[in-house]
């Protein structure tokens, strides 16, 4: 998904007030300040809110861990190849079941994505499983095949030991919550989840259709 596209869609649905995208500003911790107020840490100084969304992929285990929250995860690393290619492509979205593959139509090209390895957080494409994707693609597609001109990224679905996402408030820190864990899911679910956890953020309201979802799970299967 592009992020421009992403930002852009947004911008018009969000309610008016203040509200702002910071791209590239690492978020480092959240602690609560003096006030009682949550102040998140962030590489350009604290911001200071009274709820919060920790919604940081594969990296919302740390910032759970900072608050003394266990949020299991593991990286599921997987692969995708876009390029503009030569040959007949898709013109719409497609998964390829038997192989586990995904090809979708992407800026001028195509995107063919697939593979899950539990392992090390190293953002290396690495060429075998690039290889396999695109062969175990070929398979389906007419002609198509990647042209030299090739995007070659690897990304870290985070992945929760029972395929469960974690959504809703974070156990023992008031007005911050959690929306990470939706695994190979995430951007299928993520219209859902925020619908889902919206009443709980804005509101207060108890979400019970959320309770499958809460992050105490971790810690109650520790017992
Ligand atoms: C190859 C591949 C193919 C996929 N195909 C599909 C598909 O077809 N359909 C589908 O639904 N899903 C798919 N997924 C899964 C989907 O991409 C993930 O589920 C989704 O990206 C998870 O979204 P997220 O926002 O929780 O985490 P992420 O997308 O990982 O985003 C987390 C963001 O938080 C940022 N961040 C982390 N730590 C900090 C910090 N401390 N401070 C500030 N920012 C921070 C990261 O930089 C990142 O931008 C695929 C994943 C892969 C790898």
């Amino acid at each position: 998904m592009s992020v421009s596209r992403l930002r852009s869609g947004a911008e018009p649905s969000l309610s008016p007030g203040p509200r702002y995208f910071r791209e590239g500003v690492p978020v480092l911790g959240i602690a609560r300040d003096l006030t009682g107020q949550w102040a998140v840490a962030t590489g350009a100084g604290p911001v200071i809110a009274d709820r919060v969304v920790i919604s940081a992929g594969l990296w919302t285990k740390g910032l759970l861990r900072g608050l003394g929250v266990d949020g299991s995860m593991e990286a599921g690393k997987g692969y995708s190849i876009t390029s503009p290619g030569c040959g007949v492509a898709p013109r719409h979205a497609m998964k390829l079941i038997e192989s586990n593959i995904a090809c979708t139509p992407f800026e001028g090209g195509l995107r063919i994505s697939g593979g899950f390895e539990l392992g090390p957080v190293d953002g290396e494409p690495r060429a075998r499983p690039l290889r396999r994707i695109v062969r175990h693609a070929a398979r389906y597609l007419q002609d198509w095949r990647p042209g030299r001109n090739q995007l070659l990224l690897a990304g870290f679905r985070p992945a929760t030991p029972d395929s469960l996402p974690i959504i809703g408030p974070v156990p023992g820190a008031g007005g911050v919550f959690t929306s990470s864990g939706h695994g190979t899911l995430g951007l299928t679910l993520a219209p859902a989840t925020a619908d889902a956890l919206v009443p709980a953020v804005l509101h207060g309201t108890t979400q019970t259709g959320l309770a499958p979802f809460s992050v105490r799970r971790f810690a109650r299967s520790r017992r």
